[in-house]
């Protein structure tokens, strides 16, 4: 069995327990079963740790983009992300997308903005995206309609059927993080439930959001395992059979393999 976490900031987890070694966090993931790491860039600023990461270990792959409750850092035009992903390391551009938690709907033209340049480089460069969403779900959905936005993952998803229905008839995949596993989380169980094998990713999100049974403590993507069982026993199935789509998943999304 082999798993895939396709969403961790590997330069922000907390490595005081693996001896400040990544590697005995590498190796810690795989006796879980976790393999290979999605480390998703935030800012432009740290960009060069997060592409050190995939440069330095086979199985680390590495997004570029700005999350949208970035404020203070550089802010890339179109050109500016093409170039940065120009490295067969890169395989997303993201995380982008729109959070009205963090930044008040009616002020954040400039959130809008930044995620209509990332959609394009995606469209440009041929390689998908992560969206990120937080209580901006019309307005997500509606750039991504409007810029023909082709591919990508709607990452630790937490939104309603709907929201799922319309990212998946643009194509889109759909990734589960902790969040599945914790108690208050019905509604979106039965989300995941619906979505079609086809389409599923599992992340952890690490270092936030630590699944049941460690919540409360540091996330770690070894704990990925943790979300996949949780889409098993959702699904009525066996965690070998989430394991083995979700990998086919990825595969086919970022490096289109079929
Ligand atoms: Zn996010
Ligand atoms: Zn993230």
């Amino acid at each position: 069995m082999r798993i895939i976490d396709s969403h961790c900031h590997l330069d922000r987890v907390d490595l005081s327990a693996f001896g400040g070694d990544m590697e005995s966090l590498l190796a810690h993931a795989k006796t879980l079963s976790v393999e290979q790491f999605l480390c998703v860039c935030i800012d432009l600023e740290h960009f060069s740790d997060v592409l050190d990461l995939a440069k330095n270990h086979p199985q680390i792959y590495a997004s570029v983009g700005v999350h949208p409750c970035e404020l203070d850092g550089k802010d890339p035009s179109v050109e500016e992300l093409l170039t940065l992903a120009d490295d067969d390391k890169i395989i997303a551009i993201g995380e982008t997308g729109l959070d009205y938690f963090h930044v008040e709907k009616d002020s954040a033209d400039w959130q809008r903005e930044r995620f209509r340049r990332h959609i394009r480089a995606s469209n440009q460069s041929g390689k998908p995206m992560i969206i990120h969403t937080r209580n901006a779900k019309a307005d997500t959905i509606q750039i991504m309609q409007q810029e023909k936005a082709r591919a990508g993952v709607m990452h630790c998803f937490s939104e309603d059927w709907d929201t799922a229905q319309a990212a998946l008839d643009l194509g889109f995949y759909i990734s589960f993080s902790g969040i599945i596993t914790f108690k208050s989380a019905n509604d979106l169980r039965e989300v995941a439930q619906k979505v079609p094998l086809d389409r599923l990713l599992v992340e952890t999100d690490s270092p936030y959001l630590t699944p049941v049974p460690y919540r409360g403590k540091p996330n770690s993507p070894a704990y990925t395992y943790y979300v996949a069982s949780m889409l098993a026993e959702i699904r009525n199935t066996t965690i070998d059979e989430i394991a083995k789509a979700t990998t086919q998943n990825f595969n086919d999304l970022f490096f289109h393999e079929r």
